[in-house]
């Protein structure tokens, strides 16, 4: 487990118990379908919304280029450095999703001092994705309805609903009437955040796919063919399936050791594409927890260790995480048992109550 400094312990007992009662409510208006399986690969349950045909084509042509990127232009021409660049930007613009979008502006699980806010915002325009309050609202809207009509990318509705069909059509209408309960003030009220979204369309396009073309052109006589298909197309791409990853592979296909209850799993191979996301039973578990994690080194948690690095400067403060016996307490009555896996040698306790 990582260590970091200026914590605070979370000592919300009754909150993981709170939002089942809630979604217990929710529920009792909707209908759950768990397949489990490889059949979920093939399942999308449309449920009448309206298909936005020009996100369908756009969706479909940035796949179809991407494929086109690979096989005509990185494993063909472009240079070495290029395409080291396209991993760099891409986790840039991945730690402002994880570390900024996510960690930050929707759960709050850590204050950040003006400079680490710049920093995370702008990390956030290089992934391309949403405007800041568009994606708070969406993620906050997951976590307090999860798995039900209200939930924007209900797992429930099949994997392909889940990491990208939702963006293809209409939301439910559930999703507006249960989003309006959600309280956005902080985000409303936040300066940098309203600048940023004010501008949010030059900020994007600078920040996301021009500033990141220009740079392998001039910095190593990259072609300009070259670094728009890689950065573009391939690394923009890959990049959003990756966060798309967190809303289907990691609410399918995993372990439960916090909550048997409810579908958010833990996957590794999320956590490694998604720079630690995929502990995603946990998060939902404990959604405060800046780490979204209780476990794992930070191979498989990158944004932790920028976070903890952050931390050391003092930029980051504040950092929430919940008492180890709180976590433990948690998984004994609502895990499935799996939560031994991977935990501290020093854990007697754990390992020897619970088996993988
Ligand atoms: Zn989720
Ligand atoms: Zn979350």
């Amino acid at each position: 487990m990582q260590t970091s400094t200026n914590t605070t312990t979370i000592t919300q007992a009754d909150e993981l118990h709170r939002k089942t009662n809630l979604l217990q409510e929710v529920r009792k208006e909707d209908k759950r379908t768990d397949d489990g399986g490889l059949g979920e690969l093939f399942r999308w349950q449309v449920t009448g919304q309206e298909i936005i045909w020009t996100h369908v084509i756009v969706i479909v042509l940035l796949h179809v280029f991407a494929v086109n990127s690979f096989m005509s232009y990185m494993i063909t021409t472009t240079k070495f450095q290029t395409t080291i660049w396209g991993f760099i930007v891409g986790g840039i613009g991945g730690f402002g999703v994880t570390g900024g979008a996510h960690r930050y502006y929707t759960h709050r699980s850590f204050k950040a001092k003006f400079p680490l806010q710049l920093i995370l915002i702008a990390c956030y325009t290089v992934s391309g994705q949403n405007s800041i309050p568009t994606w708070v609202r969406d993620h906050r809207v997951h976590h307090k309805f999860s798995e039900t009509d209200a939930d924007p990318h209900n797992a429930n509705r099949g994997f392909f609903f889940s990491h990208v069909g939702w963006l293809m059509q209409r939301k439910h209408p559930e999703v507006h009437r249960r989003g309006r309960t959600v309280n956005m003030s902080d985000i409303a009220n936040d300066p940098l955040v309203q600048f940023h979204t004010k501008h949010f369309l030059s900020f994007k396009l600078l920040l996301c796919f021009i500033l990141p073309t220009i740079i392998p052109v001039m910095a190593w006589n990259e072609s300009w063919a070259d670094a728009f298909n890689v950065i573009c197309i391939f690394r923009y791409a890959l990049s959003l399936n990756f966060t798309w990853s967190v809303n289907s592979v990691a609410h399918i296909w995993g372990n439960k050791p916090y909550d048997k209850h409810i579908r958010p799993v833990q996957n590794a191979a999320v956590s490694v594409l998604a720079m630690g996301e995929g502990w995603h039973n946990y998060h939902h578990a404990f959604p405060s927890d800046y780490r979204a994690a209780e476990l794992g080194t930070y191979a498989l948690n990158v944004t932790t260790m920028w976070l903890d690095a952050f931390a050391l400067l003092g930029w980051a403060y504040d950092l929430k995480t919940p008492s180890e016996e709180l976590v433990r307490r948690v998984a004994d009555n609502h895990g499935d048992g799996t939560r031994s896996c991977g935990l501290l040698e020093n854990d007697r306790h754990a390992k020897n109550s619970l088996s993988c």
